[in-house]
């Protein structure tokens, strides 16, 4: 349990949908900090113009960083776990190798390779990537980690993307793992990302999908939600429409991601137990891999059942 009180009124603003600009909406699901249990109740609603849910109000952007803790998994040390830390690096270094594995079927990256990451966390992507296909590697996000040793080769920037000049640099590849639904203003940059892109460059995004199973069944519990972080939820449709309306060109889409979807089901099982109490990652992680055996095979159709996750590739229309 965090020390954070609930946050107030003035704390909130109201926003229009990010793809559209309507102010119609009706409210879809109120959510609660599941993850760590800080305190607060966040009202997504449905655009009824566009269809694309969001966080309306938001928090502000000065007060969401609070919630970005070292509780946050993208930016947990790799140290923090004990006993349990080779098996933690095991599952974390998997994730890893299957995002190489996704975006190795879209670009041929080398030594003259550039790549960036978009929301890199901490690092250990790009480390990957550079180790393993030589690129060279650059990350932005809001928080500095680079002290950590995976950052050893990574170019980082620090602050908003679509704030980043890069002057003329162009990137083969520019990765976005679960960076889209938390930011404040997704169009503008998704349409930095393409301005960013080489003549056969790929932006890969994976996003929580709404439109799942995952959200069927856990609704106001669903892990995808992660209130008051994320700031819009996509479906296909939505995520499809709002590349388009950034002049992006759809390769492919894949109803599934690199990051696993047993986390949300796993997470949301304990979200509607815990009932917005937050979960104790070091204390929950004998079931987590308890349960990931049990439903293997389940989880070895995962790409077929759209569990929680998508994913799109895309370039700059008409490019090669
Ligand atoms: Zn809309």
């Amino acid at each position: 349990m965090s020390a954070l009180p609930a946050p107030r009124h003035d704390q909130f603003e109201y926003v229009r949908c990010y793809l559209c600009g309507s102010a119609d909406a009706m409210p879809l699901v109120i959510a609660e900090e599941d993850l760590t249990g800080k305190p607060g109740r966040f009202l997504f609603v449905t655009c009824q113009d566009c269809g694309l849910a969001y966080q309306n109000p938001r928090l502000k952007m000065e007060r969401i960083g609070a919630y970005y803790d070292d509780e946050y998994i993208a930016h947990r040390k790799k140290t923090d776990w004990g006993p349990l830390k080779p098996l933690y690096e095991w599952a974390m270094g998997k994730h890893d190798r299957d995002k190489l594995a996704l975006v190795d079927r879209y670009v041929s990256l080398g030594g003259h390779s550039a790549v960036l990451d978009v929301g890199c966390g901490a690092g250990t992507f790009l480390e990957e990537i550079h180790k393993h296909r030589g690129p060279s590697v650059s990350g932005v996000d809001f928080k500095d980690l680079t002290h950590l040793p995976s950052y050893a080769a990574i170019d980082f920037h620090l602050g908003l993307f679509y704030e980043q000049p890069f002057a003329d640099r162009r990137f083969d590849l520019i990765t976005m793992w679960h960076f889209l639904e938390h930011d404040y203003d997704p169009v503008r940059t998704l349409e930095h990302a393409r301005d960013l892109l080489a003549p056969k460059g790929r932006l890969v995004i994976e996003v929580p999908r709404l439109d799942s199973a995952s959200f069927r069944l856990f609704k106001e519990r669903w892990p995808g939600l992660q209130a008051p972080q994320h700031t819009a939820l996509y479906s296909r449709k939505t995520l499809l429409a709002m590349l388009e309306k950034s002049g992006l060109e759809l390769v492919e889409y894949l109803p599934y991601g690199a990051f696993p979807a047993y986390f949300y089901l796993f997470a949301g099982t304990a979200f509607k137990f815990l009932k917005g109490r937050g979960l104790n990652l070091s204390k929950a992680i004998y079931p987590y891999f308890l349960g990931q055996l049990l439903l293997l095979p389940l989880l070895l159709f995962e790409r077929k059942l759209n569990l929680a996750m998508q994913t799109v590739v895309c370039k700059v229309p008409g490019s090669p």
